[in-house]
């Protein structure tokens, strides 16, 4: 199961022991839909749909966007895809929807925080993407980026529904979310851990300033405990948390991430066999073990090193 000697993907992966690991792809427009197809994804985990709305002066009109997302949807032959709404702001503006001159963009209105001033956008959104769904018959799963409140969460899911888009979730991206998971997961029926966000706010280093790159590790202990806890807020309704940050593609992270009580891992395509590779070299016992001496260790150095050097023992 899961790779193939050659390095391929066949579209399913599980642990040693034979737990299923839902292995997924990230898609930002219908070319690396595409891709991902070919390389044996299933289904998508995380489509950034920015790419019908970047460089461009106004709104596309609810047709326009049916087309875009179509387009993607097409690939997956009615798998799942989890469509993730707009997330304009801090490094993409959008002339219609963000605020000019915030002092601290990244930290402004971004992502589901357009909804407030704009919900007609959200709106308009939603319906293109519920149009889509049909259209291509597809298992579409919907979800609203940089939430921190239970707030945005129920107001997110209540305007799905008006749509009748049954299954809304929301991304974990703050610590404010990740500590409320448990709240958050009583109305979202689902969430997916976006790593480099959560890494981002958690450590309070800017994702693309190589200045603070040294911080900026999903390796940090701070960040794996609120993976914890953000599982752990899933646990309590029976819901899915997964992981769509780049961390999902890191092979020795990936076992330690299911370990934490992650149960999909969405990716960029080109990862999906060597991710699958790497669990099914390992139990699930072992990946908690794994993810318990990474989350004692109080560097992402000394977290790293033991969960490499304990590999290395269970080989
Ligand atoms: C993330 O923040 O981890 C994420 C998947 O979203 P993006 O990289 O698009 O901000
Ligand atoms: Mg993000």
């Amino acid at each position: 199961r899961g790779a193939s000697i050659r390095g391929t993907f066949d579209g399913t992966a599980a642990t040693r022991d034979g737990h299923d690991i839902d292995l997924v792809a990230n898609v930002a427009d219908p070319a690396e839909a595409v891709a991902a197809a070919e390389a044996g994804a299933r289904g998508v985990g995380l489509f950034r749909t920015e790419f019908c709305f970047l460089g461009r002066g106004e709104e596309p009109t609810v047709a326009e966007q049916v087309e875009a997302y179509r387009a993607v949807l097409a690939r997956f032959g009615g798998r799942r895809v989890v469509v993730r709404t707009l997330d304009a702001g801090a490094d993409k503006p959008l002339r219609f929807l963000t605020p000019d001159h915030e002092a601290n963009p990244a930290l402004g209105v971004r992502g589901i925080r357009t909804a407030v001033d704009h919900p007609d956008v959200l709106d308009r959104q939603l319906e293109a993407i519920a149009l889509a769904a049909r259209a291509e018959s597809a298992e579409v799963w919907v979800m609203a980026p940089m939430v921190s409140t239970a707030d945005e969460t129920s107001e997110f899911v209540a305007a799905c529904a008006a749509h009748d888009l049954t299954t809304a979730g929301v991304m974990i991206e703050t610590p404010a979310a990740a500590i409320q998971a448990r709240w958050l997961l009583a109305d979202a029926a689902f969430a997916s851990l976006g790593t480099n966000d959560l890494t981002q706010y958690t450590m309070a280093a800017d994702r693309d300033l190589a200045g603070v790159a040294a911080l900026s590790t999903p390796w940090q202990p701070a960040v794996l405990d609120l993976v914890r806890v953000a599982c752990e807020g899933g646990t309590v309704h029976g819901r899915p948390v997964g992981v769509c940050g780049e961390a999902a593609a890191d092979p020795l992270l990936a076992p330690v991430l299911v370990g934490l009580g992650v149960t999909s891992l969405s990716m960029t395509p080109r990862a999906l066999a060597g991710v699958a590779d790497a669990l099914s070299q390992v139990t699930l016992e072992q990946c908690r073990a794994l993810a318990a001496s990474a989350l004692d260790k109080p560097t992402a150095r000394a977290a790293r090193a033991a969960v490499r050097d304990s590999r290395r023992g269970f080989r």
